[in-house]
């Protein structure tokens, strides 16, 4: 049965679609079945997997709308091990088209039941927001990973993370964990980011990765070839420290 882990934080540009998109690369390099669920309207996960859809093409929308079953939408990457299913903008429209629908925190919970089965890991790219599209992720998942940009004021925002994580646990999925906080574009010679860091350590103790992620100009690079760093640049700082990402995360999943 898949891990699901949904890479939340309603901050926009702090590193969640480059994470989910390289952790699941790196997960996968490592032989084990990850499939990469895009849930931001934006489609940023699905075209840096090189996935173009065309118009008509059915994606993680028609999911929510009762169109199309998860399943029938899984695209297969040029990793062996990598699967994902399409955004698209059209799932712009679906919080509002879910608001009056019973059960509306639950559609993609129900959906990927179909399909846990077949991955190790299930990793979903949630939009910068706390809307019903996040609030699904976070019900359907295992784990929570959020990624923190080292800047000025990054800890500010966190606290309205955990309290919705609090609030999802408390109404809608109990079993869910805060997985790991991960740094991001961090600049080790910077004064900041060294201050960010010892703060977020300080106060999250253990749930903070030891990997950190620089600031590397591959990952920025690699989307744009609809590539993951691992198989644009698999030698660049950027690859190799999603690769320690990934071996922390499935060191914290022997350790249950
Ligand atoms: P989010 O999904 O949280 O909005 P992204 O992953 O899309 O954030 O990252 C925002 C921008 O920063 C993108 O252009 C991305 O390529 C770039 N980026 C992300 N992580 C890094 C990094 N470690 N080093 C350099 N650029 C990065
Ligand atoms: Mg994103």
């Amino acid at each position: 049965m898949a891990r699901i882990i949904a890479v939340a934080n309603q901050k926009g540009g702090v590193g969640k679609t480059t994470t989910a998109v390289n952790l699941a690369a790196a997960l996968a390099v490592a032989e084990r079945p990850t499939l990469v669920v895009d849930m931001d309207p934006q489609s940023n996960a699905t075209s840096a997997l090189g996935i173009y859809l065309d118009r008509g093409d059915p994606s993680i929308y028609d999911m929510f709308v009762g169109r199309a079953k998860l399943e029938d939408l899984i695209r297969h990457d040029g990793l062996e091990a990598l699967d994902v299913t399409p955004s698209s903008r059209h799932l712009t429209g679906a919080e509002l088209e879910l608001i009056d629908m019973e059960d509306r925190e639950f559609v993609l919970a129900r959906s990927l039941d179909a399909v846990r089965e077949r991955y190790d890991f299930i990793i979903v790219d949630c939009p910068p927001s706390l809307g019903l599209l996040t609030l699904n992720a976070l019900t359907a998942a295992d784990s929570v990973l959020v990624p923190v940009q080292c800047e000025y004021l990054a800890m500010e925002g966190l606290g309205a993370l955990m309290e919705t994580i609090d609030r999802i646990q408390g109404s809608y999925n109990e079993e869910l964990e805060i997985h790991g906080i991960l740094l991001t574009m961090h600049e080790r010679r910077l004064n900041l980011t060294r201050q960010v860091e010892s703060e977020i350590r300080s106060h999250f103790g253990e749930r903070v990765f030891s990997t950190v992620i620089s600031r590397n100009v591959r990952l920025s690079e690699a989307p744009s070839r609809g590539l993951p760093a691992l198989r644009y640049d698999a030698r660049s700082r950027g690859a190799r420290q999603y690769m320690d990402l990934a071996s922390e995360v499935l060191e914290r999943e022997r350790a249950g």
